[in-house]
């Protein structure tokens, strides 16, 4: 499931390929990935420019502005768990499971959207409902400050890696980037935020934001989905040092990578350099993945 520094890829890419140019019709081959209106959706699109990409946690925002001085709006895209947006030669193939075409200014390009597992979502905004979107997300995983980071630990009871993939307190991290960084940390996934040292927080702040900056740097993780902009997959993979390596020996100290459901999720560490706190949060949650 794509996480910041994959959303962060295709942010990156629309600002390189579809910035300044302007949507001139769009179709729509499966609505359930439009949230609200597919024709209100395809109505506020069509004639407006790309003219500003931004991105908080795991949402891109497209600012769409008109030549006819009406207000801008907004296109919100939400990747899901397969979602792929990519510019792609107007005459190129389709592949299976491609619901939406945003054809571009001069015709020989269009923004594709495709989702095998329709997760995803894009929707038309005015401000005040990006706004509104936007302002229920915690700050962004990259960008939190300390002081925010620190102080949002305090007094939380359940486990740590559930605090860390709560997209209202801080946005960004999933299931990958989570236990990355808790790894990078030494902290046990079912410790509890507000029993966590001033020290250990602050290194799971710098762990954090040192696992997303690389992450985005190699362009993501790719395990089956996930791809950019220009249909490329990420190099992240094969620098995961926990996630989905249960039962290799742990890169530090060579003891065996262990896997725990916390909170319906899988979460992999190393009993070793992560050890179980004296008091943890409750596991609960039956579902793994
Ligand atoms: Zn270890």
């Amino acid at each position: 499931m794509p996480e910041l520094p994959e959303v962060e890829n295709v942010a990156q890419g629309l600002r390189r390929r579809a910035l300044g140019r302007r949507i001139v019709s769009v179709e729509i081959r499966h609505t359930a990935v439009i949230a609200g209106s597919s024709e209100e959706f395809v109505s506020t699109l069509e004639g407006r420019k790309l003219s500003n990409v931004s991105r908080t946690g795991k949402a891109i925002a497209v600012e769409l502005t008109s030549d006819n001085g009406l207000p801008p709006h907004f296109l919100l895209v939400r990747l899901g768990m397969t979602g792929q947006l990519t510019v792609t030669p107007h005459d190129a193939p389709i592949e299976p499971h491609t619901h939406v075409f945003m054809l571009l200014d001069d015709g020989r390009e269009e923004l594709r959207f495709r989702d095998a597992r329709r997760f995803g979502r894009l929707r038309s905004l005015t401000l005040a409902e990006l706004e509104k979107v936007m302002g229920a997300l915690g700050p962004d995983a990259q960008k939190v400050t300390e002081a925010h980071f620190l102080a949002a630990m305090k007094c939380r009871k359940g486990a740590i890696k559930s605090w860390l993939m709560n997209q209202n307190l801080v946005a960004g991290l999933g299931n990958i980037y989570a236990d990355e960084a808790l790894f990078e940390a030494r902290i046990h996934p079912l410790s509890q935020p507000g029993r966590v040292s001033n020290d250990k927080a602050l290194l799971l702040y710098k762990a954090v934001r040192k696992v997303l900056d690389r992450a985005v740097a190699l362009g993501g993780t790719t395990f089956s989905d996930y791809m950019d902009i220009e249909g490329r997959p990420g190099a992240f993979l094969n620098k995961l040092k926990v996630y989905q390596h249960t039962g290799e020996p742990c890169r530090r100290c060579k003891h065996a990578i262990r896997r725990i459901v916390v909170g319906g999720r899988s979460s992999h560490f190393c009993p070793h350099c992560q050890p179980k706190p004296r008091v943890t949060a409750k596991m609960r949650g039956p579902r793994g993945d």
